[in-house]
C-alpha cells in the first residue's frame, strides 16, 4: 500500500534534479560572507521580495524569533493573527528568546485595520506593554492556508507605521500567496518593514529561510542569527537547493492549490464534516468534525490504518496539506479514505 501523507508540506524530498544542484554547488564559509551560492540565494530573495537585503537561515522558526528580537524589546507587546505560528508552533520560544507579550486579533488568521487600532497599547503608558510590532501570517497556517487580503495588510501596516509600530510579514508560504493572488511576492511583502519566507513548504527544499528588508535591519537580524546558533558554513549545499526551487518549483503550486480544492470539494460532502471548500484558497484544508462525527484523532488514526496520513490540529480538527509529491489521483483518493472513515 502506498502511503499518501497530506500531514504537511514540508514532507517533500529532494527531487534527483535538485540533489544535483547541490552536489554541484559552489560553497564557502558564509560565516565571512564568502559562500557565492548563499550570496546568491540571498540576492535574488532580496529582488523578488524588493527589498535591500536578505539573510538565509536554516529554518522558518528561526526567522520568526530572529525578526522578533531585531524589532522588538523584552516586556513589548506584539499584535498578531489569532492561532499564528510564532504563538501557537515554536515552543513559546518568542516569550523566551524575545519576551515579548502577544495580542490575538480577528478571526480565521485575518485582522482589520479597526481591529488593530482597537488592541494597540501606547508608549509611555503607567500599565500597559507598549505595542511595538505588529505581526501577519500569510498564508495562514491553522485558518487553512487563507491569504491576508493585500487592502488590509496595507491599512494595518500603515496604521503601524503612523505609530512607530513595526511591521513584519511571517511569509512562510508567500509564495501561495502569490500564486493564488496573481500578486507578485514583492507587492505582498511591500507593507513590511520585514519579511520572512520559507524554502522548506511548497517549494520543497530540505531546509532554508530567508528575512529581506533594508539593509540595516538585516545587519541586525545577522547579530541575531549568530546568537541563535543559525550561522552555519558551507550552507551553500542548502541554498542551492532554494535557488532550484525558485527556478522549477514557485509556478507549479497552483497544482497544488488545485489538489487541495479536488480534496475539499469531496470531503465536504462527508457526514459531520465541517468545511467551506470556496474557503480552501491554497494547499492547506482544515475541517471541523460535528458532534456526530468521530472525533480528529479517530479519523486520523482509521485514516493512518489506511495510507493516508494527515494532522489533529485541534479535538476536533483535522489539517490536510497538498505538496510537490502528491498528485491529484492522491488527493482524490485520500478524500475517498476520509469519507470511508466517518461513520
Ligand atoms: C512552517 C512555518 C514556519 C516555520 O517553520 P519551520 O518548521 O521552523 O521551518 C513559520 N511560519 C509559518 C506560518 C509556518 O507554517
Amino acid at each position: 500500500m502506498r502511503t499518501i501523507d497530506l500531514r504537511s508540506d514540508t514532507v517533500t524530498t529532494p527531487t534527483p534534479g535538485m540533489r544535483e544542484a547541490m552536489a554541484s554547488a559552489e560553497v564557502g564559509d558564509d560565516q565571512f560572507g564568502e559562500d557565492p551560492t548563499v550570496n546568491a540565494l540571498q540576492d535574488l530573495v532580496a529582488s523578488l521580495l524588493g527589498r535591500e537585503a536578505a539573510l538565509w537561515l536554516p529554518t522558518g522558526t528561526m526567522a520568526n524569533q530572529v525578526a522578533l528580537r531585531a524589532l522588538t524589546r523584552p516586556g513589548d507587546d506584539v499584535i498578531v493573527s489569532r492561532e499564528c505560528h510564532a504563538m501557537w508552533h515554536e515552543t513559546g520560544a518568542s516569550a523566551a528568546n524575545a519576551g515579548v507579550q502577544f495580542t490575538e486579533v480577528g478571526e480565521h488568521g485575518v485582522f482589520s485595520r479597526d481591529e488593530f487600532d482597537l488592541v494597540v497599547k501606547p508608549r509611555g503608558h503607567a500599565t500597559y506593554a507598549p505595542t511595538t510590532l505588529v505581526e501577519i501570517e500569510n498564508t495562514h497556517n491553522r485558518s487553512g492556508g487563507r491569504v491576508f487580503p493585500q487592502a488590509a495588510a496595507v491599512a494595518v501596516a500603515a496604521s503601524a507605521r503612523d505609530r512607530g509600530i513595526a511591521s513584519y510579514l511571517d511569509g512562510a508560504r508567500l509564495w501561495n500567496a502569490s500564486v493564488a493572488t496573481g500578486l507578485p511576492p514583492s507587492q505582498l511583502a511591500a507593507p513590511f518593514d520585514l519579511v520572512g519566507v520559507c524554502l522548506s513548504k511548497g517549494l520543497g527544499a530540505p531546509g532554508g529561510s530567508l528575512l529581506a528588508g533594508s539593509s540595516d535591519l538585516i545587519a541586525r537580524c545577522h547579530r541575531y542569527r549568530r546568537m541563535a546558533g543559525g550561522a552555519m558554513r558551507q550552507a551553500g549545499i542548502f541554498a542551492a537547493a532554494g535557488l532550484y526551487a525558485l527556478d522549477h518549483h514557485l509556478t507549479r503550486l497552483a497544482d497544488d492549490h488545485a489538489h487541495a480544492a479536488v480534496f475539499a470539494a469531496k470531503v465536504a460532502t462527508g457526514s459531520g464534516v465541517r468545511l467551506d471548500p470556496e474557503a480552501v484558497q491554497t494547499n492547506i484544508i482544515v475541517f471541523g468534525l460535528g458532534p456526530d462525527a468521530p472525533d480528529a484523532a479517530t479519523v486520523v488514526g482509521r485514516a493512518r490504518a489506511k495510507g493516508v496520513l494527515m494532522f489533529a490540529i485541534g479535538p476536533r480538527s483535522v489539517r490536510a496539506v497538498t505538496h510537490l509529491d502528491v498528485t491529484r489521483a492522491d488527493c482524490e483518493q485520500a478524500a475517498d479514505t476520509v469519507l470511508s472513515v466517518l461513520d
